[in-house]
């Protein structure tokens, strides 16, 4: 089984692994060593022990005040208090430890605790009502010093929420990498993940366009999804290998497949850099037609690596990263943050305004309980019905846009009252930044395309717009009625279902009969054997997490774009995903 690990040899290895997968239902172990089969989400090769991490969001349990018997709980805060202090002590730096030591010990973090623990609340809503507090204090401080504080009472406060709920937290010593075995993970959480410390997730639920997965992808962390049972089936601290290309997790090893994984990690060693040198090439196809790379961003910290990667703009800004935490942010931390994101950035920054809902819930903004949360309350409708939030939004975006380029847009469009209400809210927000006494606002407004139904009317939307960009994860979610999160869907949920392609074909032709951009923004524009496709069918920008970026140059310098035209009018031909994934790979998917 020594040559499991390398891509080529994917199909074979599937198939011969399921024949030996069982996964315990009654919850003792499986034999070891063993190989689990789940589905590939994050691509990548992680090699760590493992660590159980149960998915637990880190805000207030909504119990009423004043129910807790505040002794014991101040009882179980000293006790977590002292059960962590050797954790922290033993951080990941020296400055680390330090300061979430002293923190610890903080008059200001610990007496709040106590005193909230006094009128009432249990400890762990008391931990969480505070550091939330302190971030909020902190965070918008100039002094950096100051501002780090923010950052241990974070660390300081997860940690004891999760001791005082019976779950540990990993302890990460210089150079420790560890798999993370999970439930589910918020995406919010997993953009607290350092790919210094998580080799690998594997999950037991989650499909490959999930947005937790999205965010391990930004970050090259690798994910297996959808391993039914994992919290039960694997042990803390077992030797691991996640192989999120192939959707298997390898425990215990045999030697054969020990090394293995290490020349596999090698040669991707070795590609990356191959890859990253490819970074100062220009973006265009062999015979000289320019399509635009562009990056997908979550928060300042993903800027530097796209422009690194090559890539000369943002092509989505998932903004709702910036609206974790107990409350949204201020107007002027917005303001400050799109302008510091323009500034840094030479080519156009595509805002994304707050994107809420389904798996991105957002604590203070979720409504009620919901069937059906994917087709519910969320993105655009929930901006429309809460606009006082999406003012502010739209007011911070409008004052950073002098900063750089801004294009400013809208999710998850269906109606076209939708778009009117979103331009009028436009030009209100500008016309209250100019009372303010600002600078009339600089940007352009388009679209994401991600609903089949604005596919459909692309023409007619695209007379009001100044540009669209393509969502595919949601675009084949919702064409396809396929959760993108269930991995018990994951066969149904296929981006190169000819239903997906030719309604993306649709927004591009309108798109160039309006001579206005198109791009594409969904994982799709990240698959080097779609890229081709993407040139034919005339896209004028493809946008891509940094570590993709790569790829697409490499696949774009490839393509010769007169081919590329061919390729797409055969593949807008087929009428079955799989022929398509056979036309593009030379197979199509297994099982
Ligand atoms: C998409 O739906 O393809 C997209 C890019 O947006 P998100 O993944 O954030 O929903
Ligand atoms: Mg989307």
């Amino acid at each position: 089984m020594g040559r499991g690990l390398g891509g080529e040899m994917a199909a074979e290895v599937c198939l011969h692994q399921k024949q030996n997968v069982s996964i315990p239902s009654c919850g003792a172990p499986a034999a070891r060593p063993a190989t689990l089969q789940g589905l590939p989400v994050a691509a990548g090769l992680g090699v760590g022990d493992t660590f159980l991490f149960p998915g637990l969001s880190f805000q207030l349990s909504g119990a009423a005040p004043r129910l807790a018997d505040s002794r014991s709980e101040k009882a179980r805060l000293v006790e977590a208090e002292a059960a962590i202090a050797p954790e922290v002590a033993a951080g990941e730096s020296p400055d680390a430890s330090g300061g979430m030591t002293a923190m610890l010990a903080d008059p200001l973090f610990r007496g709040s605790i106590i005193d909230r623990i006094e009128a009432g609340m249990t400890a762990a809503d008391a931990v969480v009502q505070t550091t939330h507090d302190l971030i909020a204090i902190y965070a918008d401080l100039a002094d950096p010093v100051l501002r780090q504080r923010a950052e241990w009472a974070e660390a300081v406060g997860r940690r004891l929420f999760r001791w005082l709920h019976g779950l540990a937290t990993p302890v990460f010593g210089p150079g420790t990498r560890r798999v993370l075995v999970t439930d589910e993970m918020s995406p919010f959480e997993a953009t607290r993940l350092s790919p210094a410390h998580v080799a690998g997730i594997v999950a037991e639920r989650g499909g490959a366009t999930s947005h937790f997965a999205i965010i391990a992808k930004q970050m090259g962390i690798p994910v297996v999804g959808g391993i039914a049972g994992a919290l039960r089936a694997i042990r803390s601290g077992e030797r691991c290998i996640c192989d999120g290309l192939n959707g298997l997790v390898y425990l215990e090893p045999d030697p054969d497949t020990w090394v293995a994984a290490g020349t596999r990690l090698a040669e991707m060693d070795r590609e990356r850099a191959d890859l990253a040198a490819l970074g100062g090439l220009p973006a265009t196809t062999r015979d000289g037609r320019r399509t635009d790379l562009w990056g997908n961003i979550a928060g300042l910290a993903d800027v530097q690596p796209v422009l690194d990667a090559g890539g000369t703009g943002v092509g989505m800004f998932r903004t709702e990263f910036v609206f974790t935490g107990d409350e949204a942010p201020s107007e002027e931390r917005q303001a400050a943050l799109y302008g510091e994101v323009l500034r840094r950035v030479p080519g156009p920054v595509v805002m994304r305004t707050l994107e809420a809902g389904g798996d991105k819930a957002i604590p203070y903004l979720a409504g009620e309980r919901e069937d059906n949360p994917n087709l519910g309350w969320q993105g655009l409708r929930m901006c429309l019905d809460l606009e006082p939030l999406f003012l502010t939004q739209l007011r911070a975006m409008i004052r950073a846009s002098a900063e750089g380029e801004l294009w400013i847009m809208f999710p998850l469009v269906s109606a076209r009252w939708e778009l009117q209400r979103c331009r009028e809210l436009v030009a209100r927000a500008n016309t209250e930044v100019v009372r303010d006494g600002g600078r009339p606002g600089n940007y352009r407004v388009g679209i994401m395309v991600e609903v089949p139904a604005a596919a459909l009317l692309a023409d007619e939307y695209l007379r009001d717009l100044d540009f669209a960009v393509i969502g595919t994860n949601d675009l084949t979610q919702f064409t396809l009625a396929a959760d993108r999160m269930n991995p018990r869907v994951a066969r149904w949920y296929d981006p190169y279902h000819p239903g997906v392609v030719r309604l993306m074909a649709m927004t591009a032709r309108a798109a160039r009969r309006a001579g206005k951009p198109i791009g594409v923004a969904g994982d799709l524009a990240s698959d080097p054997a779609f890229v081709p496709v993407l040139v034919g069918l005339g896209f004028t920008f493809l946008s891509a997490t940094a570590p993709r970026l790569g790829a697409v140059r490499r696949a774009l310098g490839a393509t010769d774009s007169r081919q590329a035209r061919e390729l797409a009018r055969t593949v807008l031909s087929l009428t079955d995903g799989d022929q398509i994934r056979t036309l593009l790979h030379g197979s199509g998917r297994p099982g």
